[in-house]
């Protein structure tokens, strides 16, 4: 594999870390930079180096990738006049954001780029913690296809798959497509799971009827263990499928259960459970 590319990375969330730490194991240099300095320090001490803005990140580096919440993140570290990524003439280099935001922001950013003449590439994940972990994420593409090669090195460490969809902007749609299909999912696991234990079968009945017959799939799987042992640490924070619905309803989707589904999401951030992990829905429909 080439690791000679240079990498920077911003963003060292529940996405982003891991990330980190597998392409440091896999032998590329990589330079951090996070808004909480606290969370550079256990990759510093496996081999990562720091830098104190953007800015100097993109100076040092070949390709910097971005891993942050929402789109007003992302766009504050490009635009940021005096220390974003855009700050200064980087022509040449390239970017890419891996965080989920709108298709017009991916364009939107494709754009400035591509006025510094700085490579960009859209390329949202589906896959939680334990993808990122096991470096099994599949990353969806988007940009021009000359970028994508030079930078698939980097997404071959990180993912089991990367699937090219188009021009920038494509990506980011695929992916409000798939985290729609995972909020109905999970929105359906724990009806099914209340539903069930309402008119007297166990959750550990009801969730092992599921897994083991034809409605199982990864994601009922993956999220079993937190509905059995009723804790939600966030590997993917409710919040963020909340930010992802409204960005997916924003981008036209308006099939009969879009709305419904944004609104019982909302009702559970609202209710005090967006930093836990979506699967809390089931706290909020209890
Ligand atoms: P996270 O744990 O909430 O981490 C968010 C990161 O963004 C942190 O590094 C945070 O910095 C940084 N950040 C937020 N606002 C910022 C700002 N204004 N300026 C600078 N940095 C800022 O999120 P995550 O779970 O890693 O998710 C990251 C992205 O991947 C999101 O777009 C999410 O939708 C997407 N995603 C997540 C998953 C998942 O399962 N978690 C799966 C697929 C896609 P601090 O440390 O300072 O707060």
């Amino acid at each position: 594999m080439n690791t000679n590319l240079k990498l920077g990375w911003i963003g060292l969330g529940n996405m982003g870390n891991p990330m980190v730490r597998n392409l440091l194991e896999a032998g590329f240099k990589v330079a951090v930079f996070n808004r909480s300095k606290d969370k550079e320090t256990p990759l510093i001490e496996v081999g990562a180096t720091s830098a104190s803005s953007p800015q100097e990140l993109i100076e040092h580096c070949d390709v910097v990738v971005t891993m942050l919440s929402n789109d007003e993140a992302v766009k504050e570290i490009f635009e940021d006049k005096t220390s974003g990524l855009l700050s200064k003439s980087f022509a040449g280099k390239t970017i890419i954001n891996m965080s989920t935001v709108a298709p017009d922001t991916s364009r939107y950013l494709a754009m400035l780029c591509n006025e510094q003449q700085i490579g960009f590439i859209d390329a949202p994940v589906s896959g939680s913690v334990k993808p990122a972990q096991d470096g099994t994420l599949v990353i969806i593409v988007g940009g021009k296809p000359e970028t994508y090669t030079h930078v698939k090195p980097v997404f071959d460490v990180l993912g089991k798959i990367s699937i090219y969809v188009g021009i920038a902007g494509v990506a980011s749609s695929a992916k409000l497509a798939i985290n729609y299909l995972l909020g109905l999912n999970l929105q359906g696991l724990a009806e099914t799971v209340l539903f069930a234990e309402n008119n007297g079968v166990s959750k550990d009945d009801m969730l092992s009827i599921v897994n083991e017959g034809a409605c199982a799939n990864g994601i009922t799987k993956i999220k079993s263990t937190a509905i059995l042992s009723d804790s939600f640490p966030a590997a993917f924070a409710l919040k963020h499928l909340v930010k992802d619905l409204k960005l997916a309803n924003d981008a036209g989707l308006d099939s009969p259960l879009a709305q419904p589904l944004l609104d019982s999401y909302s009702k559970a951030e609202n209710e005090g459970f967006g930093e836990e992990d979506v699967m809390a829905i089931i706290k909020s429909l209890k």
